[in-house]
């Protein structure tokens, strides 16, 4: 019986390395020492995860639930929370609260009893279902030592900040189990869940799943691939550097749909089985594959809501659908669903994650051509030219954006491995730049790295900084910026000039993410310079605040389930 102080103690120990060869051999090691079944829950809970998934998505608890239980325990009804200010994540802050107010416990608490306690609130429905779930909680914590509960805390409102990401696990699991990497990564293909892949790997039986590759499981879901975000087209053919595609990229819901002879099931894109919601999805599925399923299929496609004109609802809307479990006949006939199939996974029984994305698509084109599924509309661009054409039409049209996948590439499972990238509008923030670095390189001689600043009312200078670009200006633009900018200088601290805050910039960026970096706690992703705003100055550039306003609308959205 492993105690859970063991995994608590492995956590800290992996968020003070940076080595990640230390990281994998660690993990390797410690999940060696334990059962298949205990290295099946360590796995998880490394991975964020409280429960396998699929049984249950998530643990419906959020952070200011686990906050309020952690609260109660302390014997107090609210603390000042600028105590907390230090705090690196939510996890250390229910551990600084433990320290300060919480009697200190001894660990007692095994792998297998929190588990047990993650299992339950994950199975509690219905009535009273908050209060039912807090409870379990309120007793796992109480049994917490303050380091487990801040592990338990973490896992729960699955933000680990270990480090340790699923390809460092992957790879940690290939150690323990002395296989190649590609092996471990396709049998996860196949089992889809990290913690039973660990306890194969502990057992000693991942070699037998790999060599049956091709044999598919039917009605267990494979992991959704990934795409990873580009800019512009340019930037995507760029980072592909070899012939692509380009489909439109719908905002909907991802589907999974497994269909052999005349039974049909959809999953949802954390694995969720939504047969049950969708009937009149699961009834045209299997009117258009009909025969053509006979041996076994698995597609890869969105799905969007429409109203009664046929025009796209809104997201939410269409999650709806997906949660349904009442009146579902009603429902499908107010808002019907589109289905747009973009891959195939598997055909005549067999596995094709192993073919190029080219030939999957040749299989789909064909299969689609027999049963009159719908494809996404998709081209194979010969110049960035006519790659940004069909986006801007894509955009035109209301789409999201397009995806750009590689002809040569392979359906990677649960990967964001660079090979699908996808390309959105870009949104824009106008900012101010408050200094900028000397470039090198073929950007030597000019300050070529600029510090992106939005207003903020409390912070002394006026401006807080969210993201720092180079890209974006031509040549020329580099040039003149420059000049403009050591009019402006202040300051010099190594190879940053600091300038006073007066030129506005219009920048581009693909989302927003909490971070760490800057004091402002938000930086851009992707960020670009579109354009120099001389007819705007500082005190009309945008605020912190709507920065922190788009950052909410981002975490808003509802995921799919
Ligand atoms: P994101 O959720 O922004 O990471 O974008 C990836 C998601 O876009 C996928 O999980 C799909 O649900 C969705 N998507 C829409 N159209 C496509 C497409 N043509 N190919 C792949 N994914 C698509």
């Amino acid at each position: 019986m492993t105690l859970f102080n063991q995994l608590a103690e492995l956590c800290e120990e992996l968020s003070g390395t940076s080595s990640r060869l230390l990281m994998v051999d660690r993990v390797a090691e410690f999940l060696g020492a334990l059962s298949p079944k205990e290295a099946e829950i360590a796995a998880r809970f490394l991975a964020g995860h409280a429960v396998s998934r699929g049984k249950s998505a998530a643990l419906k608890v959020s952070a200011r639930a686990v906050w309020q239980v952690a609260l109660e325990l302390s014997g107090e009804s609210e603390v000042d929370e600028s105590l907390f200010a230090d705090a690196a994540d939510f996890g250390e802050a229910v551990e600084m609260l433990f320290r300060m107010r919480r009697p200190r416990v001894e660990p007692t608490l095994t792998l297998a009893d929190v588990e047990a306690g993650f299992e339950e609130i994950a199975a509690i429905e219905g009535r009273a279902a908050r209060q039912r779930k807090l409870e379990v909680l309120r007793k796992l914590l109480a049994q917490a030592t303050e380091r487990e509960a801040k592990l338990i805390a973490k896992i729960v409102v699955g933000e680990m900040r270990h480090g340790m990401g699923e390809g460092l696990l992957l790879e940690a699991i290939a150690k323990l189990a002395r296989q190649p990497l590609e092996t471990v990564q396709r049998v996860f293909l196949v089992v889809g869940e990290i913690g039973q892949l660990a306890a194969k790997a502990r057992e000693g039986t991942l070699e037998i799943h790999a060599a049956a590759p091709k044999v598919v499981r039917f009605f267990q879901p494979l992991r959704p691939m990934l795409a990873q975000s580009a800019a512009t087209i340019e930037e995507a053919f760029a980072s592909l550097n070899r012939p692509l595609a380009l489909e439109h990229k719908l905002d909907g819901a991802r589907v999974q749909i497994h269909c052999v002879n005349n039974e049909v099931r959809i999953f949802s894109r954390r694995l969720n089985d939504v047969t049950a919601s969708l009937p009149d999805l699961v009834e045209r599925v299997r009117a258009s594959l009909g025969g053509l399923a006979e041996q076994g299929v698995i597609l890869d496609g969105e799905v969007i809501a429409l109203d009664t004109l046929g025009r796209p609802r809104a997201f939410q809307d269409l999650m709806r659908r997906f949660r349904r479990a009442h009146e579902i006949e009603r429902l499908s006939r107010e808002m019907p669903l589109a289905l747009y199939v973009f891959d195939i996974l598997a055909w005549r029984g067999e596995l094709t994650v192993d073919l190029t994305y080219q030939s999957r698509w040749e299989i789909l084109a064909e299969l689609a051509e027999k049963s009159g599924l719908q494809l996404v509309a998709r081209i194979v661009p010969s110049s960035v030219a006519e790659g940004e054409t069909f986006f801007e039409k894509a955009l035109a049209l209301g789409y999201e954006g397009v995806m750009a996948k590689a002809l040569d590439s392979h359906y990677l499972p649960g990967t964001r491995g660079g090979e699908w990238l996808k390309i959105k509008r870009a949104q824009t923030l106008d900012l101010v730049i408050v200094a900028a670095d000397w470039g090198y390189g073929r950007r030597r001689g000019w300050l070529s790295n600029y510090h992106l600043a939005a207003r903020s009312a409390t912070s002394p200078s006026g401006f807080e900084q969210v993201g720092k670009t180079f890209k974006g200006p031509t040549d020329q633009e580099f040039a003149e910026l420059t000049e403009r900018l050591l009019s402006l200088k202040l300051d010099q601290q190594g190879k940053t000039v600091i300038v006073r805050p007066e030129l506005v910039v219009e920048v581009g960026y693909s989302d927003i993410q909490r971070s760490p970096r800057y004091s402002s706690g938000y930086a851009l992703r992707f960020a670009r310079i579109l354009r120099v705003r001389d007819d705007k100055t500082p005190d009309q550039a945008d605020s912190i605040e709507t920065v922190a306003k788009r950052f909410e609308e981002q975490v808003l959205k509802p995921k799919p389930l």
